[in-house]
């Protein structure tokens, strides 16, 4: 397949392909507004229809639907699809669009969700469409996951998500790559926990000696936590919430920490896991208790992460692309599908910058590209 002329074919493609990502960022898709997002989802499936895929919509009482989409070409060899995730919920409470409308600027397009990440849900379907409009055949099968909870953190996608991954040849994460443009061959692993503090409630002034605060003890863990940190492992350990307390006369019988953890390999998340679970309490008649875990396990850039990454950059120089890899701190679903040995790449869908920020947009001049290179890995023998 000369690549080259599949970027011909694909840069066509582009006012379509930016018609279409206004409509997907006017319909607006928060995680937790479980109507709007089962529209988009069937919104997607219409469009994937189209194109010949078998559409498969997996309700949630209350999220929005998880969606696969199946690609079987005539004649396509049997053997382990390829799995593209793609999710499609954003972090933007409706209405963000009356503020934030849909616009294009010179090279940016701007819009809520557009990078993180509906401006992948239209590479897909190009990449597609290329493919199919060229009379190419699609060397192996082709599934691709839209999932509705990602942002916050995969509740109602994740098994889906490894059970899908187990049975592929490997995985394409369309999260956008890193604002340099490079992908991305690892991320961290990614911990949610609540820390709670029990203490005894007393006079401040009549009967100090009676109270144990809640607060002090609180104070003393959030110190302790901060030494189990590792930042030349890049381990980190952020207290982001407290709270506790009811009265500046009281002494607090209630206190509470979220914490975030991050963590770049699993021996550091069991270190630091075990240690919040084995929290022992500084002062006499405190009960502490934790809940929460690892999310998210860390993308560890393996042996087959590398050799993929290694063919896609190949491809890349096809298409005049020259591709880095990156890591992040952030985690993504392709976490779940490296941790159990699904050789992933991530960072797939299109370059920008702002996810999740007022600013955030895509560059339309990369658009036609990264679709091709998208196009070629599906393409690949
Ligand atoms: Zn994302």
């Amino acid at each position: 397949m000369n690549l080259g002329s599949l970027l011909e074919k694909i840069k066509p493609f582009q006012p379509a392909m930016l018609e279409v990502l206004e409509q997907l960022v006017n319909h607006e898709s928060p995680s937790t507004d479980k109507a709007a997002l089962d529209g988009y989802a069937q919104m997607i499936a219409a469009r994937f229809e189209d194109l010949g895929a078998e559409t498969r919509l997996y309700p949630r009482p209350e999220n929005g639907a998880q969606l696969k989409l199946s690609f079987r070409q005539n004649g396509v060899a049997a053997g382990k699809p390829l799995l593209l995730l793609c999710h499609y919920d954003t972090v933007w409470p409706i209405g963000t669009i009356d503020k934030q409308p849909f616009r294009i600027e010179g090279d940016k397009a701007l819009g809520p969700g557009i990078y993180d990440m509906k401006a992948s849900h239209v590479m897909a379907e190009f990449a597609l469409r290329g493919i199919i409009d060229i009379g190419a055949q699609l060397p192996r099968p082709v599934d691709v996951l839209f999932t509705s909870d990602e942002e916050i953190g995969s509740p109602t996608s994740r098994e889906l998500i490894e059970e899908q991954a187990r049975e592929s040849e490997y995985v394409l994460v369309l999260e956008p790559p890193t604002a340099e443009g490079a992908l991305k061959t690892a991320r961290k692993g990614v911990g949610g926990y609540r820390l709670q503090v029990e203490g005894r409630a007393a006079h401040a002034g009549s009967q100090p000696e009676l109270g144990v605060s809640a607060i002090n003890e609180l104070a003393h863990q959030i110190i302790y936590l901060q030494s189990l940190a590792d930042p030349e492992q890049g381990t980190t350990i952020n207290v982001g919430v407290v709270q506790g307390g009811t009265r500046s006369n009281v002494i607090a019988a209630n206190a509470e920490a979220e914490i975030d953890l991050r963590v770049w390999t699993p021996q550091e998340a069991e270190r630091i896991d075990s240690a919040l679970r084995g929290l022992q309490p500084v002062a006499p008649g405190v009960k502490l208790s934790i809940r929460g875990g690892i999310n998210r396990p860390p993308m560890v850039r393996t042996e087959a992460i590398n050799n993929l990454f290694r063919k896609v950059q190949q491809m890349g120089e096809g298409l005049g692309l020259k591709l880095q890899e990156g890591s992040t701190g952030g985690g993504s679903d392709g976490n779940f599908t490296a941790a159990i040995g699904v050789p992933t790449l991530d960072g797939l869908g299109a370059m920008g910058d702002g996810g999740h920020a007022v600013h955030e947009h895509i560059l339309i001049s990369h658009l036609s590209a990264r679709t091709a290179l998208l196009a070629a890995i599906l393409l690949d023998p």
